[in-house]
């Protein structure tokens, strides 16, 4: 794109071509296209009240890191809106120590108080030591990230609620949003795909309800905000990342993108006018209180508790 000027200010070179709308942006333009885009987002979704208190879950990764530097930015809009970062450590040896001094160092600079809680500490194991025992069970039809899925929402739930949040952001981005969708259709999970929103139902006191604002903004950019704005944060994979289904599912979307642009965006907003009638297909689960944890659960032992049994 050199020699052509930014499409928005018309004054500086342009730096950034964003295939979707046609736009080529300058550095400046194009950081304050994504803060607008997450403050439409909030708008769009009724994400916020003036008064929430607001949990945001930071992995060390970029998309997390991005939100937490956009929303501390937008505080200044919402002054009675409290912002708390929450960092699960999982336990992965020689990952997640890296990750906690990247998101400890995000928080400080910007004046983000900062909760960490551990696998170890809730659930009494890290999640290399939970696989170890799962090998050698011989239980490996299940992937380390399904296990580590599960057990980190509780986490996080958990954590937000001991900090007293009503709300909870990730940074769940129109890639992930999209590669979901995709993932739970092709697993025939109906339940997992009406659940899937830019803002989670209320369902129930003990569940706090968790937001999206970086659900329209595509990966790219969230990586490309973070290096504009020079926010240092973890790129090394972590080691289990194996999920076989997602992974395809990315290069796939990916493929479909590069050939035909906007079928990201097509994938999510087909989504969002079909959720309504998906949720009234459903029949709806009554909670009863897992009779080992005492959390809500639809069955008789929680999913996390029930993979947890696995190994006891
Ligand atoms: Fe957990 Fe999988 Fe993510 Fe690693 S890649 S942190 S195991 S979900
Ligand atoms: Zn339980």
């Amino acid at each position: 794109m050199s020699g052509s000027y930014c499409s928005v200010c018309k004054k500086k070179p342009s730096f950034f071509y964003r295939k979707y709308s046609g736009q080529k942006l300058c550095k400046k333009c194009f950081s304050e296209s994504i803060e607008a885009k997450v403050r439409a987002t909030i708008t769009k979704y009724s994400m916020l009240k003036f008064d929430d208190k607001l949990a945001i879950a930071v992995s060390g990764g970029k998309d997390s890191l991005s939100l937490l530097h956009i929303l501390a930015k937008l505080q200044k809009y919402r002054p009675k809106t409290s912002l708390t970062a929450i960092t699960i450590d999982e336990g992965i040896k020689g990952y997640r120590d890296e990750a906690l001094d990247i998101a400890e160092k995000n928080c400080n600079a910007l004046q983000i108080p900062l909760y960490i809680t551990s696998f170890k500490e809730l659930f009494g194991l890290t999640l290399d030591e939970l696989i170890i025992k799962l090998q050698a069970k011989g239980k490996t039809e299940l992937t380390p990230c399904a296990y580590c899925g599960v057990l980190r929402r509780r986490a996080i739930n958990v954590a937000a609620r001991n900090i007293g949040a009503t709300k909870i952001a990730t940074a769940h981005t129109l890639d992930d949003e999209t590669q979901t969708v995709l993932m739970n259709i092709l697993r025939g999970d109906t339940d997992r795909l009406s659940k899937e929103k830019p803002i989670t139902n209320y369902v129930h006191s003990m569940f706090i309800r968790k937001i999206k604002p970086f659900c329209e903004i595509p990966e790219n950019e969230s990586a490309l905000y973070a290096y504009i704005k020079k926010i240092t944060f973890q790129d090394t994979p972590c080691p289990y990342a194996s999920e076989a289904l997602r992974n395809d599912i990315r290069t796939m979307l990916n493929n479909i993108e590069e050939k035909h642009t906007g079928t990201k965006f097509a994938i999510s907003r087909t989504m969002e006018k079909l959720q309504p009638a998906i949720e009234q297909v459903l029949t709806k689960k009554d909670f009863k209180t897992c009779k080992d944890c005492g959390e809500p659960t639809s069955q008789i032992l929680c999913k996390t508790c029930e993979m947890l049994h696995q190994i006891r």
